[in-house]
């Protein structure tokens, strides 16, 4: 990596840190805020970037790539529930075009239950190399959309995980429902600029060595093994991974974390999660749909478009 693309990074890294969120560009290219200003009201900013017109200043977007969280649910609650499928058909639909100026690689996959965008990003300016998403959108309400990332590394695609991914899909957690930065029928735009500050999470995390921004614990009822997670995934000068806006796990969480038995801990995580940390990764479908020898799968045979609630807390 460039010398100064590796500045760029590293500067984009300590802004997260500090809560400061970067400007996204047109194509995907993740730049650091111009200023320092903490942000807030993340949900009412997003819900007016639907209206707003975009252009290739990145201003207009300061608001999308936002906080990004461990233990995601794709379920959106509460708003999402009152829309009806054919709302959400018309609202993504309707994106289609606006979405394709702002990322031109993106292509559309009819799909029985939905629609399946593909898109790239470069990610960060001066990178040889960006990333594809492959996003499924289903069209009933109340499931979210589903999403996984991948390098667009020469040798073939790489998967992009398995930090901050969800169990055991491996597919993207880029935020959290409770920061309200982004829901069901919401901007498409915004959710492309979400998942590359998350992938340039990823590039910061091999680049650098640590995870930049928050990090978030895993969703109810799973709090009990919260410690277990932290511990194998948390470095010691990341912030922690309770949700802290400025603690590092080291002075944090750790010490008390430490008390556990680490084996013990790992058995209980298999036992209540069906499978291991490291299980984590696509389902085949999307690892052959990446690689382009196969057509984008059936949305429901890798979203499980039948019990929304009861696969929340299978995810983090
Ligand atoms: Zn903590």
């Amino acid at each position: 990596m460039e010398p100064s693309s590796r500045e760029i990074l590293t500067e984009i890294g300590r802004q997260l840190d500090a809560n400061v969120f970067p400007h996204v560009f047109d194509g995907g290219v993740v730049m650091p805020s111009a200023s320092d200003v903490v942000s807030f009201a993340l949900g009412e900013e997003t819900d007016d970037e639907q209206q707003r017109p975009r252009g290739p200043a990145a201003g207009s977007r300061k608001g999308t790539a936002r906080r990004k969280g461990t233990p995601c649910r794709s379920r959106q609650a509460g708003a999402s529930a009152r829309i009806s499928g054919r709302m959400l058909r018309t609202a993504y639909e309707a994106q289609v075009g606006s979405l394709e100026k702002v990322y031109p690689t993106s292509r559309v996959f009819p799909d029985d239950d939905g629609m399946w965008l593909q898109t790239q990003s470069s990610v960060l300016s001066g990178l040889d190399y960006g990333a594809t998403f492959l996003i499924a959108l289903p069209f009933a309400p109340g499931f979210g959309p589903r999403a996984w990332g991948f390098w667009n590394d020469p040798g073939g695609p790489l998967w992009i995980g398995p930090r901050h991914t969800n169990f055991f899909d491996g597919s993207i957690c880029a935020f959290s429902p409770s920061d309200n930065v982004w829901t069901e029928g919401g901007n498409l735009t915004s959710l492309v600029d979400l998942y590359t500050v998350w992938a340039l999470r990823h590039l910061h995390l091999k680049v650098t060595g640590r995870w930049p921004g928050r990090q978030y614990s895993l969703p109810p009822p799973n709090e009990v093994l919260n410690p277990y997670y932290r511990l194998a995934q948390c470095k010691d000068d990341e912030l922690c991974g309770c949700g802290s806006l400025t603690a590092r796990y080291a002075e944090c969480c750790k010490p008390r974390d430490l008390r556990f038995d680490l084996g013990r801990l790992a058995q209980d995580f298999v036992r209540h999660m069906g499978g291991r940390l490291g299980d984590r990764k696509p389902p085949l479908a999307i690892a052959d749909f990446a690689t382009g020898e196969c057509t984008a799968p059936r949305i429901s045979d890798v979203h499980n478009l039948m019990a929304p609630m009861a696969r929340t807390s299978k995810q983090a």
